[in-house]
């Protein structure tokens, strides 16, 4: 079984994703390592820009039979049994990479693309498999024992769960809103 999770950076990705790895006893893949490993990836500053329809192509290939966990913002583009969509409130997306140390447009770019839903609709349009998961004010523990209980229980899907328009005030702070 192929999990993919995903979500803006600074959702919480790779910090539910090694952990729920561990509670399945599945491996654990990162997406942006295993597409250096096969050449699918051009480091472009301090990011690796991705050729998603390989990665895709490659990622799907190799872990058909596998029970893994795969860690990326593009997870969901590998045919997976399901995507994990994380969400986090935008106010706290932003606090995170502005810990991380984004530099601003980067910054805007992301907590907007959350407001919106942007890897949430990317996800649907590629699987019908999709877990919304709410991560906001829950220790990782929390959301692995919730995307398990969603598992256990035969969900296949569960979309729909947040609505950040209200959040739109809290983040206008951050938001280049067309201006570079
Ligand atoms: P991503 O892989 O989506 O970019 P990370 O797993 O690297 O996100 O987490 C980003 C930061 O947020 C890390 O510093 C991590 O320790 C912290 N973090 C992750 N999940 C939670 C959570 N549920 N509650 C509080 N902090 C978290
Ligand atoms: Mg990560």
């Amino acid at each position: 079984m192929i999990i993919a999770v995903t979500g803006t950076p600074g959702v919480g990705k790779t910090t539910v994703s090694k952990l729920l790895s561990e509670r399945l006893g599945y491996d654990y893949v990162s997406v942006k390592d295993f597409a250096l490993e096969r050449g699918l990836g051009e480091p472009a500053g301090d990011e690796v820009e991705i050729d998603v329809d390989a990665l895709a192509k490659e990622a799907g290939a190799a872990f058909q039979d596998e029970d893994v966990v795969i860690d990326g913002h593009l997870s969901h583009h590998v045919p997976a049994d399901l995507v994990v969509v994380l969400r986090l409130h935008p106010k706290d997306v932003a606090e995170r990479l502005k810990a991380r140390g984004y530099p601003r447009k980067k910054l805007a770019e992301n907590v907007e693309a959350e407001l919106i839903d942007v890897i949430l609709v990317e996800a649907l349009e590629r699987n019908g498999n999709v877990l919304e998961v709410d991560t906001t004010g829950k220790t990782p523990e929390e959301v692995v024992e919730e995307i398990l209980a969603l598992i256990d229980g035969g969900v296949k899907r569960r979309v729909g769960v947040v609505d950040w328009s209200n959040a739109y005030d809290d983040i206008l702070p951050y938001l280049m809103l067309g201006n570079d």
